[in-house]
C-alpha cells in the first residue's frame, strides 16, 4: 500500500481494510472487486489486482504462508526485488537488502557515485558481514536516510558518517517547482429511469478494473451516442498519483445510445459496487 502512497493516506485506510481482510483466509470467500471497493482512495489499482493473486496462490499453493525462498517470492505477482528483499530481511529477519530510494541516496552519497542496486547490496554485504538482525538493519537504513540524509537538506552536522562521507557538507538543490499542467477530462451521467450508464473497456487507463462512468476519452462510444442537451453539474481539479486533471462532469440528456459496450446499474445499487474515490465524488 506504502509504493508510492503516503503514510497519511494509507494511515487513513488501513484500520477499516484489515477489518475486512484480516488474514490470508479472509481472501478465500472475496472476489477482486471486494478487494477494488476497499482498496478504492489508495489508487495504483493494479497493485490492488497483484496483492489478489499472490493471495490467491499463497493459499492454494503455500497453504496460506508466505514463502521464505527468494525465488518463490519472485514468482508471485508483483513482487520484485525490492519487495522480496523487504519481505526476506523485515519479514523473515534473513540476509537481504531492500534497497529504497532513501538507502540509494544515503549509500551513494557516502561513496559519492551512483551504482546500480546489484553493486550496493553487495557493498553492504561486503560492508556488513557480521550483522545477524537483517530486520533492524534495513528498516534503521531506510529511516536514517530519510530523517538524517535528507534528499535537498541533509543534516551533515548530526550524522554520524560525516567523518569518511564523500558529500558530507555539499550543497544539494532544492526542487525546482514546476507549475503544474493539468489535463482536461469529461465524465458523463447518462440516466434511464433510475439506471445509471456505465461503460465496459474504459479509455481512462486508472480505473479499468472498476465501474467506469464514459468520458470523453471512450471517442467510439461518443460516436455512438446523439444527446440533445450537455448540462455541466460540476467541475473541479483532482490528482491520481502524480497525474493532474480538470474534471468536468455533465448530464447527457434526451439521448439515443446505438452503443453495446455499456451496462446498466440501478441507482441504488450503487454502494454495493466497486467504485474509485473520484466516482463516489461523481455521483453520491
Ligand atoms: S554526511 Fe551528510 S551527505 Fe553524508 S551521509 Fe551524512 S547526512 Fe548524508
Amino acid at each position: 500500500m506504502l509504493q508510492q502512497t503516503s503514510v497519511k493516506t494509507v494511515e487513513n485506510k488501513l484500520k477499516v481494510y484489515l477489518d475486512k481482510f484480516p488474514n490470508f483466509s479472509s481472501y478465500r470467500s472475496k472476489k477482486l472487486n471486494d478487494l477494488l471497493s476497499s482498496w478504492s482512495g489508495l489508487g495504483y489499482y493494479n497493485r490492488a489486482e497483484n496483492l489478489f493473486k499472490s493471495i490467491k496462490i499463497i493459499n492454494e499453493k503455500y497453504k496460506g504462508k508466505i514463502p521464505s525462498n527468494k525465488f518463490e517470492l519472485l514468482s508471485l505477482p508483483g513482487i520484485g526485488q525490492y519487495t522480496a528483499n523487504a519481505i526476506l530481511s523485515i519479514g523473515f529477519n534473513k540476509k537481504a537488502y531492500p534497497i529504497d530510494v532513501n538507502i540509494r541516496r544515503l549509500l551513494n552519497r557516502i561513496l559519492d557515485c551512483t551504482l546500480t542496486d546489484e553493486e550496493l547490496e553487495r557493498v553492504l554485504d561486503i560492508s556488513f558481514k557480521n550483522k545477524r538482525n537483517f530486520r533492524h538493519f534495513s528498516e534503521s537504513m531506510m529511516d536514517y536516510s530519510s530523517s538524517i540524509c535528507k534528499k535537498s537538506s541533509p543534516l551533515c552536522n548530526e550524522c554520524i558518517f560525516n567523518k569518511f562521507c564523500k558529500s558530507a557538507y555539499k550543497k544539494f538543490d532544492k526542487k525546482i517547482l514546476k507549475k503544474i499542467k493539468h489535463q482536461n477530462l469529461e465524465f458523463y451521467i447518462i440516466k434511464k429511469n433510475n439506471l445509471l450508464c456505465f461503460i465496459k473497456n474504459p479509455s481512462f487507463q486508472f480505473y479499468k478494473k472498476f465501474n467506469h462512468l464514459p468520458s470523453n476519452l471512450d471517442k467510439k462510444f461518443i460516436s455512438f451516442i446523439k444527446f440533445a442537451e450537455k448540462q455541466k453539474v460540476m467541475s473541479f481539479k483532482y490528482s491520481i498519483t502524480n497525474h493532474r486533471f480538470k474534471i468536468n462532469v455533465y448530464n447527457l440528456k434526451n439521448l439515443k445510445i446505438n452503443y453495446q459496450n455499456i451496462k446498466w446499474v440501478k441507482k441504488t445499487e450503487l454502494k454495493k459496487i466497486a467504485l474509485p474515490t473520484l466516482f463516489k465524488k461523481i455521483l453520491y
